[in-house]
């Protein structure tokens, strides 16, 4: 049962000295009971408070990592919606291969996988993990497919067998990739909890219903194995969303531990927009692991965009190094651009001038992550502010123009810039970064 922040606050040092970022140690005990904070931000914890309160502290999803260098980290949700707080491990995709697939397809799929990158803001997005599902009889072919999937793409793998003796088969072979056996039922649950352990992978359980899986995962738990992943037999996407929110409601709400663990789906194939849907809905609630029956680029991209905007922590916009940044190849006597470091103005603004065919300088300062209008409400993207980051860069001795563009969303602040930077003019630029190519085509030529 869950503690509440008067018993955790027995437990801690009540000397009240703010280190951990809260006012008094009561405030920090209601913190560690809301899940708001980890127990390790205090540095003055016995090691009495740690074992108790450990457990009390730990999140209601429990955290399993996967793969080797770098792992994948699943689990560890503390919040049904992100603007709580943020979720933390984002939903794993992984693609499918059978092992009775043509080879060629195989060698296909696995290079697509291993060769798939987006670049999107700044961040590179690669594909997790790689599913192989046994359609065939031969425990060997589906063990020789596996390491065959692992040794090509470096990605830990979801292991999809009713046979525990193909996935024992598999296991040995991918033994080191660090993966998931998919997945023990109550009858098979002992001999794969030993497979798992021997080759060091985790486990998923399945059950034909809510009830059954639940008591494979009490038995694993209270056998000190712990290692484990949900997989909840659903016939519809609509009872999947359902499932996946009644397990986080009981981890987070009941702090139910046998439901406390991150989840793996496999998307049933039914057409590419039928399969984007479903990802889409594990993507949203709570999916662990969303295995795709094919490797699509376009959903890719579409999945990863989305998996993008739901994880990111609303309270750290994601944001670029405050700087001056070259676009194109620019010298002493090209323009310059001013804007915000958050991460989608910067990579739009800089792609707008580089598709211009312009090169210039984008004198970019810290707004701690904010957009142009957000970063001037907060005070913090002003003609001050600019004309100091400027000084201090080195700008002046780098370019031999005297002129600055600014958005157009913030022209009031031009005065200000010029008063502070003297010897520069403030040309206001456009609102829209739509607006910025044919800008620089018809002010600039
Ligand atoms: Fe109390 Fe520890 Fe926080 Fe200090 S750091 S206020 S001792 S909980």
């Amino acid at each position: 049962m869950a503690l509440t922040g008067l018993k955790i606050q027995k437990y801690l040092p009540k000397t009240n000295c703010k280190e951990c970022g809260s006012n008094t140690c009561m405030a920090f005990a209601m913190k560690l009971a809301a899940k708001k904070a980890e127990l390790s931000l205090c540095p003055y914890a016995s090691d009495e408070a740690k074992k108790i309160l450990g457990a009390a502290s730990e999140p209601p999803v429990k955290g399993i990592a996967l793969g080797s260098d770098p792992k994948l980290k699943l689990g560890e949700e503390t919040v049904f919606y992100r603007h709580e707080k943020t979720f933390v491990n984002q939903t794993a995709l992984a693609i499918n291969i059978n092992d009775t697939d043509f080879d060629d397809d195989i060698e296909k799929t696995l290079n697509s996988v291993k060769d798939y990158i987006l670049e999107r803001v700044g961040e590179i997005l690669l594909i997790d993990m790689v599913s192989v599902t046994q359609k065939g009889d031969d425990p060997e072919v589906f063990a020789a497919v596996a390491k065959r999937a692992w040794e090509t793409t470096n990605r830990p793998l979801v292991l999809h067998s009713d046979d525990p003796k193909a996935l024992n088969a598999a296991a040995i072979a991918v033994k080191g990739s660090n993966s998931l056996l998919a997945a023990a039922r109550k009858e098979t649950s002992e001999a794969l909890k030993t497979t798992a352990v021997e080759n060091g992978h985790a486990l998923a359980v399945t059950g034909e219903s809510l009830d059954e899986l639940v008591a494979v995962t009490t038995q694993l738990k209270q056998e000190g194995f712990n290692n484990l992943v949900l997989q909840f037999k659903t016939y519809s996407l609509a009872e999947q969303f359902q499932t996946n929110s009644i397990a986080r409601r009981s981890a987070l709400k009941a702090n139910f531990k046998p439901l406390g663990y991150p989840t793996l789906s496999f998307i049933s194939p039914g057409g590419l927009l039928e399969d984007t849907v479903s990802a889409i809905s594990e993507i949203n609630k709570y999916g662990g692991i969303c295995v795709l029956p094919t490797f699509d680029p376009a959903q890719l991209v579409a999945l990863m965009t989305l998996r993008m905007n739901i994880y990111t922590d609303p309270q750290k916009p994601i944001q670029v190094e405050p700087k001056i940044y070259p676009v194109g190849d620019p010298g002493p006597n090209s323009p310059v651009f001013v804007t915000t470091n958050f991460s989608l103005t910067f990579f739009i603004i800089s792609g707008e001038i580089e598709n211009s065919g312009l090169s210039a300088w984008l004198v970019v300062p810290e707004c701690e992550g904010m957009s142009v209008l957000t970063s001037w409400a907060a005070g913090k993207f002003s003609g001050t502010s600019i004309a100091k980051f400027v000084k201090e860069s080195g700008l002046e001795q780098q370019v031999k123009t005297r002129e600055i563009i600014i958005p157009g969303y913030v022209a009031q602040i031009s005065g200000e810039l010029e008063e502070s930077l003297p010897g520069w003019k403030a040309i206001v630029g456009p609102q829209e970064s739509a607006d910025l190519e044919s800008f620089i085509n018809s002010v600039m030529s």
